[in-house]
């Protein structure tokens, strides 16, 4: 019987996330059952090299057993226990042990909490409670970028320059300023150079700025690569410029390192690659390599004794979930932490990623439907276009990105297509011949889409 099959029960009542229901509705499930290092296998036993590491997520592939056996440990010595009241627990001490050690605020503080999205919607309170503490209430509105993604609850679809988070929600951004999307190769001008696309998006911002009164405005919120908006790496000199233009009004800059911590990048941080300190910052995704939901914000030193006092004075610090710090996804994101010391994650993406991008030049550069292949460390955006010369992408309706991102598929690789974009970010335990697999998949996939 029809409704007898998997398929069919996801297809009737499984509202999916960031997917057209409709669509789902006739084309079904992609049904994962089974991963093995870089592999994952569906229910019809077809192989695939995970290209994305499921959503920038599996740094270490989809089987690590060492992983498997720290959460049942943990689950077999205390599976729950939470962080309020002054309550902790061993695994959670040790995670942020660790992560302080690899923070690029070195004097910091760690609030824990369970997803990007939950991270970033604490940034920005954690971002309003210190105006607050400094007598400055009135710092309330908060930049973002066009393009941006900081998650789907309402702070973080509010954060998101991207229409289809905000669209029929009816969304209130009243607070929010949306700077200029940060992508060269489509928002720089004829003759500009990458430098001077930098300086004019910082006046642009400046601008923007001074126009809604410095006096109003809390905080920045970026992240390093925008990963969702089509994996857009700033252009030179982009966040020097804006560390000091936010320095300048006195704003807070709040970085969203959810899909560039933790070695994406070719350093641990994406704040590292390009050059700024940010006041706090959020992970979450590869703190655990994506095993269990766990997620944090990193507060500097000098943020944080602003925030004490004022919870202090309130009796209270009153933020914070149930699950924060808890003891079994906290025992993995150690583990997982310990894992990218040695493997030594940063060299990999170093190495792994200049092989990935130098393989997806040769393959791609000269393709007529190829406009752009950009990325920084092992992370990396192919941009498909009608016309290269004039930069022309294709209809939306054409769907391209989507036709390629299924082709990929039936050729034994996945990928997620942003719109146009096919984006790469494998698993760190990829090996060079698993990396060319890939690139001449997707060179067949986007020829098959010709
Ligand atoms: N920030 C960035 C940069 C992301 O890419 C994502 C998710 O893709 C989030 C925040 C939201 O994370 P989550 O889905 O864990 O809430």
């Amino acid at each position: 019987m029809l409704h007898n099959s998997a398929r069919a029960i996801d297809m009737s009542l499984h509202l999916h996330s960031q997917t057209d229901p409709r669509r789902h509705e006739q084309d079904g499930p992609l049904i994962v059952s089974g991963g093995d290092g870089v592999y994952v296998r569906d229910d019809a036993g077809n192989r695939y090299i995970e290209g994305m590491a499921g959503l920038w997520t599996a740094s270490l592939g989809f089987n690590d057993q060492r992983l498997a056996a720290a959460a049942a440990a943990q689950f077999a010595k205390l599976a729950n226990y939470h962080t309020f009241n002054h309550r902790s627990n061993e695994p959670c001490i040790d995670l942020i042990e660790q992560l302080a050690a690899v923070s690029p605020i070195s004097s910091c503080k760690i609030f824990l909490a369970n997803s990007g999205s939950e991270a970033n919607d604490s940034m920005i309170k954690l971002a309003w409670y210190y105006q607050a503490a400094r007598g400055k209430p009135e710092k309330r509105r908060i930049i973002s970028r066009n393009g941006a993604f900081h998650g789907s609850t309402v702070m973080g679809a509010v954060l998101s320059g991207l229409p289809h988070m905000h669209r029929s929600f009816g969304m209130n951004t009243d607070d929010i300023l949306y700077a200029g999307k940060p992508h060269f190769y489509r928002e720089g001008q004829e003759g500009e150079s990458e430098q001077a696309f930098a300086d004019r998006l910082i006046a642009e911002l400046e601008a923007m700025i001074l126009a809604a009164g410095p006096d109003t405005i809390a905080a920045m919120i970026a992240e390093p690569v925008m990963g969702a908006g089509g994996v857009i790496v700033p252009p030179t000199g982009y966040f020097p410029k804006l560390r000091q233009l936010l320095d300048k009004h006195d704003i807070l800059l709040l970085a969203d390192e959810v899909v560039c911590g933790f070695g994406r990048t070719g350093n641990w941080f994406g704040s590292q690659t390009f050059g700024f300190k940010p006041d706090m910052f959020s992970v979450a995704k590869g703190l655990s390599s994506g095993y269990l939901p766990i997620a944090a914000v990193v507060v500097s030193d000098k943020t944080y004794q602003s925030i004490a006092d004022e919870g202090h004075r309130n009796g209270v610090f009153g933020h914070g979930f149930t699950y924060s710090g808890h003891p079994v996804a906290s025992a993995v994101a150690a583990e997982a932490l310990r894992i990218y010391h040695e493997i030594d994650v940063v060299g990999r993406a170093r190495t792994l990623g200049a092989r990935m991008l130098e393989k997806l030049r040769d393959a791609l550069a000269d393709h007529p439907m190829v406009g752009e292949i950009r990325g920084v460390g092992l992370l990396a955006g192919v941009e498909l276009v009608a016309d290269r010369r004039k930069k022309q992408g294709f209809p939306a309706e054409a769907r391209v990105g989507a036709q390629v991102e299924r082709a990929c598929r039936a050729r034994g690789i996945i990928l997620r297509n942003m719109g146009d974009v096919l984006a790469l970010c494998p698993p760190y335990v990829i090996e060079p011949d698993q990396i060319d697999e890939l690139v001449r998949a997707l060179f067949l996939a986007i020829e098959d889409t010709r």
